[in-house]
C-alpha cells in the first residue's frame, strides 16, 4: 500500500536562487553551449520534476522504508513494492537520460534535490549512471565508450561504485580485489566489496560496476590500484545482454535508513570467472581517475542533504502552523488565555529559523558550486575564438582557472558541512514535532534515518576536512585560491558596508572573515613548528568556519536582493512576495546573528591549541572492568 506524498518543496525559493540570485538566465542560458535552454525551459522543468516528485516518488517515501530490500535464496534482491513501475515512469518520462541532455550542469541541481528529496532510496538505483558514463568517456577505449556510454547516460544499465572492503574504508590505499591479466590483454576480477550502494537489483538489464582493484604484482597503496568497468552480464558484440559475468550478491546491509536502496555485499569471480576492462591504457591511476565520479558524488551527497533537510524543515514549518499547544509568554497563568499554533513560541520559531537558514545557505553554496562546473564547462566547450562574445584566451584561462579553483575548494565543504547541517535540520525537524515527531506517523524520523549515512560515505566528513586543509590549502602555506575566494567575499562585504539595512551584518561579516584567514595562518605555523597533527586535529573546525562564512556570505548577497524587491514591490503596491522576501532577510540576520559567532569560539579555541587530543592515548578511553575480573 502507497502512502501519501510528504515531500515539500518551494519552488518559489528555487527559482530565487537560480534566476535572482545567480541570474542563470542573463550570463549562462541562451547562449553557447546552452542556446537551447531559457528561464522559461527552466521553470517548466522545475514544475515537471515537482509533480514527479510528489505524485511518483513521494508516496513510495514511507512505504519502501517499512518494505525494504530482501537477498532470496537464489541469490536475486527483492525491492520495495512498487519501485519496478516506479523506475518504469522514471524511464519513460526520460528523468534518466537527465544529464545526456545537453543542459548545464546546475540545471541539474533542483531535479535532483526534488528527487533526492521525495525518494533518496528510490534516486540512489540512476545515481551513478550519468557520472559513469562520463568518466568511461573521459578515459575509456572507443570499444569501452560503445559498450557503456549509451546505455549509462540513459539509465538503461545502472551503475554502481565499488571502492570498499572490509578492510578498506577510508584506507583505500588497503584493498585487497585483485585483478589478474591474462594472455589476450583482458583481466580477471578475484574478490569481495561490501555496502555497496544499489548493488544488486533487476530494476535494470545489466548493472555496470566501476572497481578499484589491484592488479597481481602491482605496488601496495593507492599508488597500485586500478579502475576497471565490470558488467554484470557480458556484453554481446551487438551491445546486448550475454552471458552471466560472476558477480553475486553475498548479503544485504541490515542499516538504520535508506532501507529501499539495497547496500549489498557483492563478491567477483567466486562462482566462475569474472571479466573485467582496465579503464583506459595505463594500470595503478585508478584512484586518480576514479576522483572524477566520487567528485561528482560528494557534490550529490550534499544535495542528497538538502532534498531531504528541506522536506523535514517544511513539514515541521506546517506542523508548527497546525498544532496548538500553550500560550503566550505573558499569559502563561491565565488558564482563559487563548491557546496558541507552536509557531508562535518563540523558541520554535529558533528552531524553524535555524532549520531555514541553513537550508537556504546550503542551498545557495551547492548552486554556486554547481554553477561554477557548467561556467567551465561552457568555458572549455565553446573556444574563445569560436565564441560569439570577443574573449581572448588568456582571458579565458583566467576564468577558467577562477571557477575550477572554487569547484575545487567548494566541493569538501559542500559534501561535509550540507550533509551535517541536514542531520542537525532533520533533528530539529523533530523536535519540533515534539513526541509525535519520534514517531512513524511522521515523515521526520526517517528523515533523520536516511540522512545519517551522508556524514560517512563518500569519504567521510573528516576526510574532507582533512583533503580541504592538507590538499587544497596546502597545510597553510600561501595559496592563491585561498585569496581568491577571501577577495570575492571581500568584495560584497565593501559592497555591503553602507547598506541601509544590512550594514551591520556586513561588518559582522568582515569580522568572521578574518577568522579562516588566520586559521590558515595558524596551520602553516604548526607545520613548521612540526606539531601538524594539531592542524589535522581542527581540520573539522576549519571546515566548518569557511563553511559558515561562505553561507552568511550567500545569504547577505540574496538579503541585499530581497531588500531592493521589497522597495520595488511597495511603490507598485503588489503584496504577494513580500512574506517571502521578508523570510530572506530574516534569514541572513539570524544566520549572522546566531550562527556566525560560533566561528569565533572556534578562533578562540585554535589559539589555545590545546594538545590533549596528542596525549589521550587508547588507554584513558578504554573500560577497565577487565581488571577487576
Ligand atoms: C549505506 C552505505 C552505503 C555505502 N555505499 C557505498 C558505495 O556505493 N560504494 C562504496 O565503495 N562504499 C560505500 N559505502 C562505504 C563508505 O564509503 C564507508 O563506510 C566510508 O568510506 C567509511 O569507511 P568505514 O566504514 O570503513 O569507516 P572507517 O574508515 O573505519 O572510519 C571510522 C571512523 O574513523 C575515522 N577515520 C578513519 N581513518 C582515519 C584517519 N586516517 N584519520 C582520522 N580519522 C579517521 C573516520 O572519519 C570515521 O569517523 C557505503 C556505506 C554505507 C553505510
Amino acid at each position: 500500500m502507497n502512502d501519501r506524498n510528504v515531500y515539500r518543496v518551494d519552488l518559489r525559493e528555487l527559482e530565487f536562487v537560480l534566476f535572482e540570485q545567480f541570474r542563470i538566465d542573463q550570463d549562462l542560458l541562451g547562449r553557447a553551449p546552452y542556446q537551447q535552454f531559457d528561464a522559461d525551459t527552466t521553470r517548466q522543468m522545475m514544475r515537471l520534476a515537482r509533480d514527479f516528485a510528489y505524485q511518483e516518488m513521494g508516496p513510495l517515501y514511507q512505504s519502501s522504508d517499512r518494505d525494504g530490500c530482501t537477498l532470496r535464496a537464489d541469490g536475486t534482491v527483492r525491492l520495495p513494492d512498487g519501485y519496478q513501475a516506479l523506475w518504469n515512469k522514471y524511464i519513460a518520462a526520460g528523468w534518466g537520460a537527465m544529464g545526456t541532455a545537453g543542459a548545464p550542469y546546475v540545471l541539474g541541481m533542483p531535479i535532483l534535490e526534488m528527487f533526492l528529496g521525495a525518494n533518496p532510496s528510490f534516486t540512489c538505483y540512476s545515481g551513478f549512471c550519468g557520472s559513469l558514463a562520463e568518466m568511461i568517456r573521459t578515459f575509456g577505449s572507443v570499444a569501452l565508450q560503445d559498450m557503456f556510454c549509451d546505455k549509462l547516460a540513459t539509465s538503461a544499465w545502472s551503475a554502481c561504485m565499488c571502492i570498499t572492503e572490509p578492510g578498506a574504508g577510508s584506507d583505500v590505499g588497503n584493498i585487497g580485489t585483485r585483478a589478474v591479466r591474462q594472455d589476450d590483454g583482458s583481466y580477471l576480477l578475484q574478490g569481495g566489496k561490501i555496502f555497496i550502494s544499489a548493488g544488486y537489483h533487476d530494476l535494470t538489464e545489466n548493472t555496470v560496476y566501476a572497481v578499484l582493484a589491484r592488479v597481481q604484482g602491482a605496488p601496495g597503496g593507492t599508488l597500485g590500484l586500478s579502475c576497471f568497468v565490470v558488467p554484470r552480464y557480458a556484453v554481446t558484440a551487438d551491445g546486448g545482454i550475454g552471458a552471466d559475468n560472476h558477480v553475486r550478491c553475498v548479503r544485504l546491509e541490515q542499516k538504520m535508513g535508506l532501507h529501499g536502496c539495497a547496500t549489498a555485499q557483492l563478491s567477483f569471480g567466486d562462482s566462475g570467472p569474472c571479466r573485467a576492462y582496465l579503464l583506459g591504457e595505463k594500470e595503478n591511476i585508478g584512484l586518480r581517475q576514479l576522483f572524477l565520479m566520487m567528485n561528482q558524488a560528494r557534490i550529490s551527497t550534499g544535495i542528497f542533504g538538502l532534498g531531504m533537510a528541506s522536506s523535514a524543515y517544511l513539514n515541521a514549518a506546517e506542523y508548527a502552523a497546525g498544532r496548538v499547544q500553550g500560550s503566550g509568554l505573558r499569559q502563561s497563568f491565565n488558564p482563559r488565555a487563548p491557546r496558541l499554533p507552536i509557531i508562535e513560541h518563540h523558541d520554535v520559531r529558533r528552531m524553524l529559523l535555524e532549520m531555514k537558514s541553513k537550508v537556504e545557505g546550503c542551498r545557495a553554496l551547492i548552486y554556486k558550486l554547481a554553477l561554477h562546473v557548467s561556467q567551465a564547462q561552457a568555458l572549455r566547450a565553446v573556444p574563445a575564438h569560436t565564441a560569439a562574445c570577443a574573449r581572448d584566451d588568456a582571458a579565458t584561462a583566467v576564468a577558467l582557472r577562477r571557477h575550477d579553483g572554487l569547484v575545487n575548494l567548494l566541493t569538501p565543504i559542500v559534501k561535509a558541512y550540507a550533509s551535517d547541517q541536514a542531520w542537525r535540520v532533520a533533528e530539529l525537524a523533530i523536535q519540533v514535532h515534539g513526541g509525535y515527531g519520534y514517531t512513524s506517523d511522521y515523515p521526520v524520523e526517517q528523515y533523520a534515518r536516511d540522512i545519517k549515512i551522508l556524514a560517512i560515505w563518500e569519504g567521510t566528513n573528516y576526510i574532507q576536512a582533512a583533503d580541504l586543509v592538507r590538499d587544497k590549502l596546502a597545510m597553510g602555506k600561501e595559496s592563491t585560491l585561498l585569496r581568491l575566494y577571501e577577495g570575492e567575499i571581500r568584495q560584497s562585504i565593501a559592497a555591503g558596508a553602507d547598506h541601509g539595512l544590512l550594514h551591520h551584518e556586513f561588518s559582522r561579516l568582515g569580522e568572521a572573515m578574518d577568522v579562516p584567514c588566520a586559521m590558515h595562518r595558524r596551520c602553516a605555523a604548526w607545520t613548521a613548528q612540526g606539531k601538524m597533527e594539531l592542524a589535522f586535529a581542527f581540520a573539522t573546525r576549519f571546515l566548518e568556519s569557511m563553511a559558515e562564512v561562505t553561507l552568511a556570505w550567500l545569504l547577505l548577497d540574496a538579503a541585499v536582493i530581497a531588500a531592493r524587491r521589497l522597495r520595488e514591490i511597495g511603490s507598485a503596491g503588489a503584496q504577494d512576495d513580500t512574506p517571502f522576501y521578508r523570510g530572506k532577510i530574516l534569514s541572513a540576520q539570524f544566520f549572522v546573528g546566531n550562527q556566525l559567532p560560533m566561528i569565533h569560539g572556534r578562533a578562540r579555541s585554535m589559539e589555545e591549541a590545546d594538545e590533549s587530543v596528542l596525549q589521550a592515548d587508547a588507554g584513558i578511553f578504554l573500560e577497565r572492568s577487565q581488571l577487576y575480573v
